[in-house]
């Protein structure tokens, strides 16, 4: 039998790799200068290790370069540069990395940031250059080679000539189509925007070349172009610094420069975790309601780099829906990405980081409503209710987590107070926490249900938002005690328990028997009450459900 050879049609499989894993053609620059950082921190590192060698910062740096006429592109690096056998161990073969193996074979410590290991980025360049050439001259070789491509054919490698170590990676950007504007990619303002999305924590200078407009020397009104070498990367990513190098102003003007709002934030939370899983995060309380925030368009979601590169816009599963007002981002070495790292291979480590990260929001809200009670409450006001839905969603879930945060306007104190005050503050003889639903606090202080509650010197908590009332119903208790609304059948006050005291009733069961009959369908009873003090009548609910939930309940859709 004849054994037959699958025919490997493999410029074919290369452009259906290169165009299925990413989903962005950009990306590819964001793959060429991770290979050009990586390239950097080994010279580094051979320097570190390496007598001979000194390293001097100023030095390294990556450079981007269009060139429109010509219509190339090239990223330039001062990095370690490759051999011959590199070039093709490494370029000429998919899927070998050669980051990875020197990751391996040197015990790479902290301090570096080696982005590359599955051996396929590089390729990604082919996504918008029809020829990919490679000048490159390695530390350990005198002379320089050109690798040359056009994808998956093949490539050649010649001699060729380079005076300083390092890397050139030249592509010629392909034609524009109808589907993709190529030119693009030889646009400075869009090249600029590329490397500040996903590389502007790389951590080496990228330069480029930009023309800035200057008033002529000698002049009031002759301007000339001036060529000027500008660093679009900001480098160190603000949380990789120490907590006490960075002020109040740092955080905020982060905040504005990432745009993740216009206002000013509430509170800025910087995490550094050095544990089984280590990350750096910075989050945001915003101070105002995004205003699409509660609505279905809103995405919640924080920023996920790893390594300082940007992995993922809205990772939304770093944070739990009740804090989804959090704005941020999170950077982890310990994440297994996936071969596009567009996305996670297993979300094992994220998970912790999500867990890890809800509890620390939630005891800085903590902290918050201790430590600075104004600025809680204009939390509380701009997300309370989120806070609410919180409780109230995945049947009580996150109750424990959040109950302690909850904040109700007080009949006593005529302010917004927590549970935990309301329980502080009880009578002995009260055996409830007792509350009133209505649309205004205005309107609810003057609901005749309130008044037996309030003459008993009971405080009541004022409920003026649909959820509230659903939310309680879920933490069924607080510390103990059951919550009661002041329209209930039953109060649970001693001595003024029965509401319809028999005696009576029967003495005006004819008055009743009418008044039924005259709101027949709207009431299910009519009956003598003890709980009045200054008005006629009240309205009391039957059941566990009260009329303002019934209210609610009828105006939801089916
Ligand atoms: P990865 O970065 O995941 O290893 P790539 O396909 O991006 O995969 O690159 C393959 C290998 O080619 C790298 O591991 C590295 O050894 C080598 N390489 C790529 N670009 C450069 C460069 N600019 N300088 C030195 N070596 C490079
Ligand atoms: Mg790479």
């Amino acid at each position: 039998m004849e054994k037959m050879q699958f025919q490997a049609e493999s410029k074919r499989l290369l452009e259906m790799m290169v165009n299925s894993i990413y989903s962005q053609k950009e990306v590819f620059l964001r793959e060429l200068i991770s290979n050009a950082s990586d390239a950097i921190d080994k010279i580094y590192y051979k320097a570190l290790t390496d007598e001979n060698l000194t390293f001097n910062k100023d030095s390294y740096y990556i450079k981007v370069i269009p060139n429109k006429e010509g219509r190339t592109l090239t990223i330039r690096d001062t990095g370690i540069g490759m051999t011959k056998e590199e070039l093709e161990n490494n370029l000429g073969v998919i899927a070998k990395s050669g980051s990875l193996a020197f990751k391996s074979e040197n015990e790479i410590k902290d301090g570096f940031d080696i982005i590359g290991q599955f051996g396929v980025g590089f390729y990604a360049a082919f996504m918008v250059a029809d020829t990919v050439t490679v000048i490159t001259k390695s530390l350990n070789s005198d002379v320089a080679f050109k690798w040359t491509s056009e994808g998956a054919d093949g490539y050649t490698i010649e001699p060729w000539t380079k005076e300083d170590v390092g890397t050139e990676v030249i592509l010629n950007i392909k034609d524009n189509s109808e589907e993709e504007n190529y030119d693009d990619y030889l646009e400075t303002y869009r090249l600029q925007s590329i490397i500040k999305k996903y590389s502007d924590f790389i951590r080496y200078p990228i330069k480029m070349d930009t023309e800035k407009s200057t008033l002529k020397e000698g002049t009031e009104d002759e301007y000339e172009d001036e060529t000027i070498e500008e660093t679009i990367n900001s480098m160190v990513p603000i949380w990789k610094k120490n907590k006490s190098e960075l002020t109040e102003e740092d955080y905020e003007s982060f905040y504005h420069e990432k745009r993740y709002g216009f206002d000013q934030p509430l509170k800025s939370i910087h995490i550094n975790v050095d544990g089984t899983i280590r990350y750096n995060a910075i989050l945001y309380i915003p101070e105002t309601v995004p205003f699409d925030y509660y609505s279905k368009e809103f995405e919640k979601g924080l920023e996920l780099y790893s390594s300082g590169v940007l992995i993922m816009d809205k990772c939304s599963d770093l944070l739990p829906d009740h804090f989804g007002f959090v704005k941020g981002l999170v950077d982890s070495e310990d994440l297994s990405l996936n071969i596009s790292r567009e996305m996670l291979q297993q979300d094992r480590q994220l998970k912790l980081i999500a867990k890890n990260i809800s509890k620390k929001i939630k005891s800085e809200l903590q902290g918050l409503l201790k430590n600075d009670r104004e600025k809680y409450e204009k939390f509380y006001q701009s997300f309370g209710r989120q806070l609410k839905f919180g409780v109230y969603n995945d049947f009580g879930a996150n109750k424990e987590a959040l109950q302690d945060l909850l904040m109700f306007y007080s009949s006593k104190e005529k302010k917004l107070v927590t549970l935990d005050e309301y329980i502080a503050r009880m009578p002995e003889d009260q055996n409830y926490i007792y509350y009133a639903t209505g649309a205004t606090n205005e309107r609810i202080s003057r609901l005749p249900q309130t008044e037996l509650v309030a003459d008993k010197g009971y405080e009541i908590l004022y409920f003026t938002d649909d959820v509230d009332e659903f939310a309680i119903k879920m933490l069924m208790t607080y510390k103990e005690k059951e919550f009661k609304s002041v329209s209930s059948a039953d109060l649970g006050i001693e001595e003024d328990e029965q509401d319809d005291n028999e005696e009576n009733n029967q003495q005006y069961a004819d008055l009743f028997e009418s008044m039924k009959q005259l709101l027949e369908g709207k009431v299910k009873d009519v009956r003598l009450s003890k709980r009045l003090r200054t008005h006629p009548v009240c309205l009391t609910a039957d059941g566990e459900v009260t009329i303002e939930m019934e209210k609610v309940l009828s105006m939801m859709p089916d």
